[in-house]
């Protein structure tokens, strides 16, 4: 099923009174965009840019302020929960401590009335398939208490599932695992929405978490969509300053540069030649990998030390330009051989260079001579 969102706003009225009052908050400022059907999407940002809001307000748990949330063609936006047909895994999984496994997941069915009252047979089989695609089969039995943090993330799961959910909603899921399980979760969680096909909204701060497992992501900052589009396009192309320092790891270096007469200049470095840009202050965002190491290479760094990692090898240099404590490039362990001496020579590969206003942080594009 597609969601579509249209003009959803949510303010939080500010505390305090007379001179004390604060501002609205605006957690959700004027999405519009269409989750399609069967997709995952990962909705990605800081702490506190409306990730939760978001996801409440497509459920139904907050109204919005403005704004229409649409399941397809019918508008949804005045339902209630119980009626749109989400199933919604929170952080904290919020798992029944009393009940065991079985019970938890066969919880939602129970209170189902009318014509989708089920019988004590198909709740059985409904349990059992939901088990089943998070194989969690031998568990049935235990207490939330009784189970690991991975475990109880899947009985959370199960049970978003067993109401065959048209939506499935994923806030935050694996903040609560060490590093090695939330690796393992989240290709769970994948082959999990790729076997139901069921269309889902995964919520993270984490990029690598959203880039590694959506079909789609949505980068937000404080309340507003930043960009939409496929993790790599959205890698490749950033739209902002702030999309660009948002994904990737080891992070974007950030210059301070400058266009002149055609040439881009780091410091006094002319790095690149650009056609038809006009003269001006700008922002340079250089990735990992956009440096080459060069004997003669136009950018020259302070080394301060190679870092080996694996196949690859990252350079650690300074530079007085660099916003970044650290300049970080990945290079191949062969070509290292010969970095001798204090300095280290890069020429810069145009693709993974990325110039930015200096005041609306917008992307500038170019192209070199
Ligand atoms: P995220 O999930 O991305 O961390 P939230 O959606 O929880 O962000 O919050 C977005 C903004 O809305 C924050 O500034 C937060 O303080 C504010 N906010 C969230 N819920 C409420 C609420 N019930 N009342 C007032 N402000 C809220
Ligand atoms: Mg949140």
């Amino acid at each position: 099923m597609k969601i579509v969102l249209s003009h959803l706003t949510k303010k939080f009225p500010g505390r305090g009174r007379g001179s004390k009052k604060k501002e609205d908050v605006t957690a959700v400022n004027d999405f519009n965009f269409e989750i399609p059907d069967g997709k995952l999407v990962g909705l990605l940002g800081p702490s506190g840019c409306g990730k939760s809001t978001t996801l409440n307000l497509i459920c139904g748990l907050q109204k919005p302020t403005e704004g229409q949330i649409l399941f397809d063609q019918e508008d949804v936006t005045e339902l209630t929960p119980q009626k749109r047909g989400v199933g919604m895994v929170f952080q904290n999984y919020a798992l029944y401590p009393h009940l065991n496994v079985e019970q938890n997941i066969r919880f939602p069915l129970e209170n189902l009335k009318g014509h989708e009252k089920l019988s004590k047979e198909e709740m059985r089989s409904r349990v059992e398939e939901a088990a089943g695609l998070v194989q969690i089969h031998d568990l049935l039995d235990r207490k939330p208490g009784e189970l690991s943090g991975g475990q109880q993330q899947r009985v959370a799961i199960a049970r978003a599932l067993v109401k065959l959910p048209r939506v499935l909603l994923l806030d935050e899921p694996l903040s609560n695992l060490d590093a090695r399980l939330r690796l393992q979760t989240r290709e769970e969680i994948r082959r999990i929405q790729q076997k139901t096909a069921v269309t889902t909204i995964f919520v993270t701060h984490d990029q690598d978490e959203a880039m590694s497992i959506s079909d789609l992501i949505v980068v937000m900052k404080e309340g507003v969509v930043q960009q939409i589009g496929k993790p790599q396009e959205v890698y490749d192309n950033p739209a902002n300053l702030f999309v660009a320092k948002f994904l990737g790891t080891p992070p974007i270096n950030i210059f301070e540069g400058r266009v002149e007469k055609g040439s881009l200049f780091i410091g006094k470095e002319a790095v690149l030649q650009l056609k038809n840009i006009p003269d001006q202050p700008v922002c340079v965002g250089i990735r990992p990998e956009g440096f080459i190491l060069q004997a003669d290479g136009p950018l020259s760094c302070a080394l301060s030390r190679p870092e080996v990692m694996g196949r690859d090898v990252s350079i650690v240099s300074t530079h007085p330009a660099s916003q970044n404590p650290a300049i970080r490039s990945i290079v191949d362990a062969e070509s290292c051989e010969h970095l001798v001496g204090s300095t280290v020579r890069f020429s810069l590969n145009p693709r993974k260079v990325f110039l930015f206003d200096k005041t609306t942080e917008a992307r500038i594009l170019f192209e070199t001579i």
